[in-house]
């Protein structure tokens, strides 16, 4: 006798309101190993009909997702809170690099021909099978393109899992790459953690993840069974060192920008700011003025920079690290008070003095929450500082020295530093977690290949 699970069902929550958009069924563990079922059956033939055919169906994926940015960008803003001019950019933005990437995998998948003294080698690049892609909320399409481009151009095909938060971007996402590709090569799941556990520990090949530092830790444990691939993009608690003959004005912008954008939602956030003594005070007033400008609200609203966060349990990590921190002596510079009424906002918050061994120093916030530290404009400390985590996505340096600047980049264990500007690289570049931020990389040819088994079949000469 077979047993069947129930279909339950989970809310999707505007956060801006607290109200239920819809209520979205969840796979059961049998849709689970149907949907991957039917993505493995479909992808012989998608690996075999080419690459440029690959490219050509994958650009015009791209082209529907730019044609409906509109669209696309309200369910972001409905769903996840985001302002709507950012939710737009950012379809914008990584829907108009898919003809960069589908180049990158072009030269990706090229095969290398070498020369031993008895045989010649080709050395083939072959798609892994199938790949699992399981995706947070706050960057809703972003992230999910970043792992479905390189997995469906490589040959691979794809069982998509996206946040519990963003159920209907990423259906919807889904849907629109489905016009321009062969049934079943993109399939798509609804669930949370259970749905995205079940997966990986279905018979996939690889694991495609954008999220947490521990959900990528419990990710590697399943998946160390039957050692499937891994690609594992986690967060961070990224530094920003600023020395007192830097343009102080520029790392003001940098450090409000960065740690505000997205309701500090983002996994390279500045985090941890620390300043050069004799520069503090100016300093301190250039942020908060700036902060200041930061307003929050619903993200349909004209002029507001800031959404909500996510959710109530969001929301509530970041009350609980600030206010354990003012209880430990923290100044309070701006914000750090919870607003009254619906809806999960928080204000754009400026702290200084901070006990380097609690929460709010040492674990990603992922809020509204600028923390500024001093130190003695030494490089040594200020290396010694910035890597004082188990973290290593990003990192940021400013100083009048562009030399300094860069010894100190140098020293910083990240995978990605900005000196005298934010940490974005030119295109091309990987996106890469040093530590415990990552477990290899996104992007860039060498990203792609991750995606790929490299075959080599050698022939006597
Ligand atoms: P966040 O805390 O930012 O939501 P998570 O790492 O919890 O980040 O979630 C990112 C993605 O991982 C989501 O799609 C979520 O449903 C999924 N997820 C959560 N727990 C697990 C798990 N144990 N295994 C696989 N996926 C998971």
């Amino acid at each position: 006798m077979t047993t069947t699970s129930a279909p339950a069902t989970f809310p999707d929550i505007d956060p801006a309101t607290g109200e239920t958009i819809a209520d979205i069924r969840s796979a059961t563990p049998e849709e689970v190993t149907q949907a991957v079922a039917r993505a493995r059956a479909a992808q012989p033939d998608w690996a075999e009909c080419g690459f440029e055919e690959r490219a050509e169906r994958l650009r015009r994926a791209g082209e529907r997702v730019l044609a409906a940015r509109n669209e696309l960008a309200e369910l972001i803003t409905r769903e996840m809170g985001k302002p709507l001019g950012d939710a737009e950019r950012e379809v914008q933005g990584w829907g108009s690099t898919i003809p960069t990437i589908l180049d990158e995998v072009r030269r990706a998948l090229v095969p290398e021909e070498l020369e031993g003294k008895d045989c010649w080698t080709r050395v083939v690049r072959e798609p892994l099978g199938l790949v699992a892609a399981i995706t947070p909320w706050n960057f809703p399409v972003g992230m999910p393109l970043e792992i479905l481009i390189p997995a469906l151009a490589t040959g691979n095909a794809v069982v998509f899992k996206p946040s519990e938060h963003v159920p209907l971007c990423g259906e919807r996402l889904a849907e629109l790459m489905n016009e321009a590709l062969p049934p079943d090569v993109l399939v798509q799941i609804h669930g949370a953690g259970d749905v995205g556990a079940a997966l990986v520990a279905a018979e996939v090949d690889m694991v495609g993840f954008v999220g947490s530092r521990d959900t990528g830790k419990a990710i590697m444990r399943s998946a160390s069974e039957r050692l499937k691939r891994l690609v594992l993009e986690l967060g961070g608690k990224d530094p920003l060192v600023v020395f007192a003959d830097a343009d102080l004005d520029a790392a003001a912008d940098c450090a409000v920008t960065h740690a505000l954008r997205n309701t500090g939602q983002v996994c390279c956030s500045v985090e941890r700011i620390f300043v050069e003594d004799s520069a503090v005070e100016r300093f301190e007033e250039l942020v908060v003025e700036k902060a200041r400008d930061w307003k929050h609200g619903s993200g349909l609203e004209q002029g507001v920079r800031m959404g909500p966060l996510v959710s109530a349990e969001q929301r509530e990590k970041v009350i609980a690290q600030v206010e354990e921190a003012k209880r430990h002596g923290a100044r309070l510079l701006l914000g750090g008070e919870t607003p009254e009424g619906p809806g999960w906002f928080y204000p754009a918050t400026v702290l200084t003095e901070l006990d380097p061994e609690l929460a709010i120093s040492r674990q990603e916030t992922f809020g509204p929450v600028i923390t500024l530290e001093r130190f003695s404009g030494d490089e040594d400390e200020a290396v010694r500082l910035a890597n004082d985590t188990p973290y290593g996505l990003g990192a940021n340096v400013f100083s009048g020295d562009l030399e300094r600047g860069q010894r100190v980049a140098s020293g910083i264990r990240a995978g990605t530093v900005g000196v005298n500007r934010y940490l974005n690289a030119a295109p091309g570049a990987p996106w890469c977690g040093a530590r415990e931020s990552g477990f290899g990389y996104i992007g860039g040819v060498d990203g792609h290949k991750q995606f790929t088994l490299p075959k080599s079949i050698s022939r006597p000469k």
